[in-house]
């Protein structure tokens, strides 16, 4: 009775598991479940769980103070609330009625404390990840998604725009963070992912967040930003300038800013995630720099900032039209500065979009 227009991410996933040898997936709150069902639902100590089975039999079983939620949601999936006093995980094995000795797929990102009371409800069954499942439908981004993702893209552009004016020597990483926050739900964003502002020094940890550091003259800052449009996220990194740059900061950035636009141009259907890795990394240890460029050039993005394909050595995997990741290779001298340049891409029939389309160059503010 379904139209192939009407085909759902749940109608996808019930052939998938059907094909990979999956009778059901149970998958809790996070991505996974928003991509089936469209319910974005709170983490909580109280079980949520979709029973999705390949039958097509599925279930949305959750807290009965959760159901109004839930059914706004619209999920397109039975509801099954429980009370306070009830055991959830014999409502869940009453969903998986018949496949008490099946395979079943958990999400990856499910508590473990709901996995061992699903393992004691369900003794007999034989478990697996759900993203054997689930991966390979969500990396490939269907239209809609790549929408949200270039929406998310633009409005962090616009924020990276308006960067320059907070960067004023005195002012701390802190400080600079909070007004970008705000910059990033003013620009369009429905919530805020994620702040690095990275002065001095500290640009050499990738992963730094904010801190107590205040700028200063001299100081090149790594900007790391993201926040999310309909559930997909924005990721994008530019370099900023306070005054002069310190010694040997211009070559590397240089490089830097060819390694990045290799990357790119590598990237099309028909090659493989490390071809890519490849292309940034060949030009940087060319160039002097690779024992300095310490991570892989990027990661998938759409419901979850980091997700597949992941853009490494030894990731064979092949690139298709609708996989988007991050390309944002990175140069990182110890005890001195870091940099970094990211964007998102969506690979297209003949090569790749870029959803970040602003200058590589590095922003020079004044001291
Ligand atoms: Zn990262
Ligand atoms: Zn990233
Ligand atoms: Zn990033």
């Amino acid at each position: 009775m379904v139209r192939a227009e009407d085909d759902s991410a749940l109608d996808r996933a019930a052939r998938a598991m059907a094909a990979a040898g999956v009778d059901a997936l149970l998958v809790g709150p996070g991505a996974d479940l928003r991509y089936l069902t469209g319910y974005h639902a709170l983490p909580l100590e109280r079980l949520t769980l979709l029973v999705a089975r390949a039958d097509g039999d599925h279930r949305l079983i959750v807290p009965r103070l959760e159901r109004p939620r839930a059914e706004a949601a619209e999920p397109g999936v039975p509801l099954v609330d429980f009370a306070e006093t009830d055991d959830p995980f014999k409502v869940a094995a009453a969903a998986l009625g018949g496949l008490e000795r099946g395979r079943l797929g958990v999400g990856d990102r499910l508590w473990s404390t709901f996995l061992l009371g699903l393992q004691d409800a369900l003794p007999a069954a034989a478990w697996s990840r759900a993203s054997a499942v689930t991966r390979e439908l969500r990396m490939r981004k269907a239209p809609a998604e790549v929408d949200a993702l270039r929406r998310a893209g633009a409005a962090i552009d616009r924020v990276h725009a308006r960067v320059a004016g907070l960067l004023r020597p005195g002012r701390t990483e802190s400080e600079v963070g909070r007004d970008i926050a705000e910059l990033i739900v003013a620009e369009g964003h429905d919530d805020v992912r994620f702040v690095i502002v990275a002065s001095g020094p500290n640009g050499a940890s990738p992963h730094h967040e904010t801190g107590a550091r205040a700028l200063a003259a001299g100081d090149a800052v790594v900007v790391d930003i993201g926040g999310s449009v309909d559930g997909y996220c924005s990721d994008s990194t530019r370099d900023y300038v306070i005054g002069a740059a310190p010694a040997g900061y211009a070559d590397a950035h240089a490089a830097l800013e060819a390694a990045q636009q290799a990357a790119r141009a590598a990237a099309r259907p028909g090659v493989t995630a490390e071809s890519v890795d490849a292309a940034a990394r060949d030009l940087l240890t060319a160039a002097g720099y690779g024992e300095l460029f310490v991570h892989r050039t990027g990661h998938g993005i759409g419901l979850e900032e980091h997700e597949d394909p992941y853009i490494v050595a030894g990731n064979d995997l092949v690139l298709e039209p609708g996989m988007a990741f991050s390309i944002e290779p990175g140069v990182y001298a110890r005890g001195r500065w870091g940099m970094r340049l990211e964007d998102i891409v969506v690979v297209t029939d003949g090569g790749c979009e870029r959803l970040n389309t602003r200058d590589l160059a590095a922003v020079e503010v004044a001291a």
